[in-house]
């Protein structure tokens, strides 16, 4: 029989995957003997066959009334029991943290008469209508499928009448009237009556958790974070404890880190007499955890230690939701906690100092996307144009960001989609605000603290967000927001959030570099006191990932200054240099003279006014890596992405002729050109290798100028390394070609210069027929090169200029795929022939160095793939070259140094 349902003294953290993180959780902390509220959790199998057939396990049921047996004998009470009630929570749980974006119930089991149970005590009367109000409210909405703007503007009508500013102001009799207006409201929108009996709220609140796996804010969050869609929610179901029985109870969000910048110490927030969703929701402002010392030193003393615990046991940051009902502590959650980029390097750096982890742990704890967040710019916060302070609030997500101030969802949305960068100000964000979260630049909210919805959403994406900004008025009606001082910031207005410091201002402020990236434009050498926290950490854990690494990174760089930069962020070399891009600006001429010569002197004289250009590019870059090798790819693009565009010249020669002149001779020349090598396909057509075989003299002259570098290098006492790389090959007779070609080129140059030239020919694999013969390709190439671009387009077929923004959105949103193949790499497709292509090649000459040059090398995915393949090298921008060193360092990390928690 499967087992669905599990106590929590049945599991541990190793079981996330069956378990959900929460539920893995719970378990642990009982394991570790902390104080959790007792309970169970229904597994994310029971999920996934809901989800298939519509129906759960039928064993679920019967599973679950036991769990409930066990639970009711311990606590003594039952669920629905007249006099004294068992109450519980149902919450979602899935392998990864999606926090808010799935369905919760509380105080499952109260009804008409157990109420009056709950509440039979005059001091517990309120609180026991409160919880009735609250469980009619959510299951209407999240099972019985109300809508909940309906329940609000009821409460919203009761308030009026009272005038009074929330619903923690309405007295019992509201209270009593609410519930009884809910349940009509349920009844008069659905024709059923809210349910009674508490098994049956209980099984249809699981069932609801289920369903909500699916719902929109759940999969756009998914889509968001690349958490695949079929693992489905696991749901536990805990027995509820109070956080609003009065001033000795509380509930409250703690951290063991600071999760903004990383630095150890007590980080939370908490909020007296009030339950845990009305501190993440962020609607009643927060005290700073470090409060309930005084206000609960006993209670603070527990939670100060089961932190220290929980923190010993993860051997890493946690955050921690618990409730303190009447001076009792319960621990109600805990994870390893989201964090921001700069956190997620300093708590790596500091773990391994204190000797919490080991460094491969550390180094695993990190990854190159935080890497390339820490390279973007920040504000300069003083000098010239630095705006007027708008708002000042809680630095939650720190970076820079500027957009125009927009004050909902949709609106964020709809202005994102024509490409207008905003920023989403709200009162406080709710899961519904997720897509202009996504779409927004960055999120200022008047409310809530480090711990808000809109703080934990923002870190977790990386967006910049100020929470907690008092001082502002958000209006909604009148679209715009009011500064403690009055002054009114009207929709549209452009603004900087200044997301490390916590402040908002007006206009667009300048942006300074930031340290990170000052660093590495140093040459990444070890840092001194004078340098930031920041700088010691990556310093730290890039070392540690260069001595890791089996991967050698290159950079794909064109100029000298290119090469340069990427030498100083520690490239070792360049795996591509794409030569046409030395053909543009004022070059361009003489490419046309080269294309329209209609002799072979003609075209011999065109190249010769090419060759001293590129060969000075060459000296440049040789120099810039000298010591280090510079693959040079041969001409690659079809010709007539060098001449002027087909229609333009059309037009200027027919107006020319419809004013009666004469049009220029050129234009029509080249017009001509231009209609003779039009191609309905150009990328697959005339370009690469192909060029270099029937255009007369193109190899020739590319690498005489390279060969002629190489010789100027030498002499001037450098140590060149050139290679030169064919692209496009899809068969060895076409490489055995251009290599004899080039064999006698580099023959005449050594016999002129007398300095031998050895410089390895090899070639890019980006045809699937080129990955497929790979074995006889090998016998003519001393290096492969992985062309991952063209090798996507071709073996999906995709057009790389026009597929992604035609019908990817759709793929994307029908999960055909998670992720864009021309972004992060398609193991199955493209990477089986990288892998096919890697054992033929090495197979027919076991000396072939292979790297690869496509995008697809600076993607962390990707750089893990590419190490597992055995490849000798990536090669990427420079400035993803700190990225995939990091990434090559932790692709070589043995698999024990994962991360098992979530
Ligand atoms: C490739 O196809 O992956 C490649 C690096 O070449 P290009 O992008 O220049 O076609
Ligand atoms: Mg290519």
């Amino acid at each position: 029989m499967t087992i669905y349902v599990y106590d929590f003294s049945e599991g541990s953290r190793e079981m996330a995957g069956l378990l959900g993180g929460k539920g893995a959780n719970l378990a642990e902390m009982v394991r570790m003997g902390l104080p959790v509220p007792p309970g169970f959790t229904i597994t994310t199998d029971a999920c996934r066959v809901f989800l298939a057939t519509g129906a759960p396990p039928e064993e679920l049921d019967g599973q679950i009334a036991r769990h409930l047996a066990a639970l009711e004998r311990a606590a003594g009470k039952r669920l629905g029991q007249a006099d004294d009630p068992l109450l519980l929570s149902v919450r979602s749980g899935a392998r990864f943290s999606m926090p808010g974006m799935m369905d919760t119930i509380l105080d499952i089991g109260l009804n008409d008469l157990a109420v009056l149970g709950l509440g039979k005590t005059p001091e517990r009367e309120r609180f026991a209508w409160d919880s009735y109000r609250r469980l009619v409210q959510m299951f209407g909405s999240t099972v019985m499928g109300v809508d909940s703007t309906l329940f609000e503007a009821r409460i919203g009508s009761l308030e009026r009448q009272h005038e009074v500013a929330d619903d923690s102001r309405l007295d019992t009799v509201d209270l009593i009237r609410l519930v009884e207006s809910f349940k009509d409201l349920i009844a008069e929108e659905t024709g059923e009556e809210f349910p009674q009996d508490p098994a049956e709220q209980l099984r249809r609140a699981v069932l609801a958790v289920f369903s909500s796996w699916n719902g929109e804010r759940a999969r756009i969050y998914r889509r968001r974070e690349h958490i695949p869609d079929d693992l489905g929610t696991a749901v536990s179901i805990q027995t509820m404890v109070f956080g609003n029985l009065g001033p000795d109870s509380g509930s409250g969000v703690a951290f063991t880190r600071d999760p903004a910048t990383g630095r150890p110490g007590v980080y939370g927030d908490y909020l007296p007499n009030a339950q845990g969703e009305d501190v993440v929701a962020g609607i009643r402002n927060t005290v700073p955890l470090q409060r309930l010392a005084d206000l609960d030193p006993g209670a603070y003393k527990e939670l100060r230690a089961s932190m220290d615990r929980l923190e010993g046991r993860y051997r890493d940051m946690c955050d921690i939701e618990f409730t303190v009902e009447r001076g009792k502590l319960w621990m109600l959650q805990t994870r390893v906690g989201k964090r921001t980029a700069q956190a997620a390097f300093g708590i790596a750096a500091q773990l391994a100092d204190e000797g919490l982890v080991s460094p491969q742990e550390a180094l695993a704890r990190v990854d190159g996307d935080a890497l390339a967040h820490l390279m973007f710019p920040r504000f300069a916060t003083s000098g010239p144009g630095v705006g007027e302070v708008v708002a000042r609030g809680v630095p939650a997500s720190p970076g820079a960001a500027v957009g125009a101030a927009v004050f909902d969802s949709a609106e964020a949305v709809r202005r994102a989609g024509s490409g207008e960068r905003v920023v989403l100000v709200r009162q406080e964000t709710t899961p519904d605000d997720l897509p202009g979260m996504i779409a927004a630049q960055a999120v200022l909210t008047a409310r809530g603290g480090k711990t808000s919805h809109a703080a934990v959403v923002a870190r977790g994406m990386g967006k910049v967000c100020v929470c907690g900004a008092e001082g502002i008025t958000v209006d909604l009606a009148r679209r715009c927001f009011t500064t403690a001082d009055g002054v009114r910031v009207a929709e549209g207005t452009i603004v900087s959030v200044d997301g490390t410091e916590g402040v908002v201002r007006r206009g667009a402020a300048p942006l300074a570099e930031s340290e990170v990236m000052r660093y590495f434009e140093a040459g990444g050498r070890a840092p001194g006191a004078e340098d930031q926290r920041i700088v010691h950490d990556v310093h730290r854990l890039l070392t540690l990932a260069d001595s890791a690494r089996r991967l050698e990174v290159r950079a794909n760089a064109d100029t000298p200054e290119d090469a340069a930069r990427a030498r100083r962020f520690g490239a070792q070399g360049i795996g591509l240099c794409r030569t046409e891009h030395m053909f543009l600006g004022e070059r361009r001429p003489l490419v046309e003279a080269m294309i329209l010569a209609a002799t072979d002197a003609g075209r011999a004289r065109a190249l010769a006014a090419l060759l001293p250009l590129q060969r000075e590019d060459f000296t440049g870059i040789l120099e810039a890596m000298d010591g280090l090798p510079v693959t040079v790819r041969l001409l690659d693009p079809p010709l007539h992405e060098f001449l002027p565009d087909r229609s333009d010249l059309a037009v200027r020669i027919a107006r020319e002729e419809a004013v009666g002149r004469t049009p220029a001779a050129r234009d029509r020349e080249l017009l001509a050109a231009v209609e003779r090598m039009h191609e309905e396909n150009p990328m697959l057509g005339l370009r690469g290798v192909r060029l270099g075989l029937v255009v007369p003299g193109l190899v020739a002259m590319q690498v005489r100028a390279l060969a002629e570098a190489v010789v100027a290098r030498k002499r001037a006492g450098g140590d060149p390394r050139a290679e030169i790389m064919v692209p496009l090959v899809g068969d060895a007779r076409e490489l055995r070609l251009v290599r004899e070609e080039v064999d006698a080129v580099l023959a005449d140059v050594t016999a002129e210069s007398g300095i031998v030239l050895d410089c390895p020919v090899g070639t890019m694999i980006e045809l699937p027929r080129a990955a497929l013969t790979a074995g006889r390709i090998a016998r003519e190439a001393r290096f492969f090169s992985f062309g991952t671009n063209d090798l996507t387009q071709t073996t999906w077929g995709f057009s790389r200029d026009d597929a992604e923004a035609a019908f990817f959105p759709a793929y994307l949103d029908r999960g055909v795929f998670e992720r864009s193949p021309f972004e992060t790499i398609d193991r199955e497709g493209v990477g089986r022939l990288v892998e096919i292509a890697v054992a033929e090649g090495r197979a027919s000459r076991p000396d072939l160095t292979i790297g690869v040059c496509g995008e697809h090398g600076g993607d962390p995915a990707s750089v893990h793939f590419f190490h597992a393949a055995g490849l000798d090298y990536v090669s990427c921008s420079p400035f993803r070259v700190p990225v995939a060193r990091l990434e090559a360092g932790r692709a070589a990390l043995p698999p024990s140094s994962a991360d098992s928690s979530t």
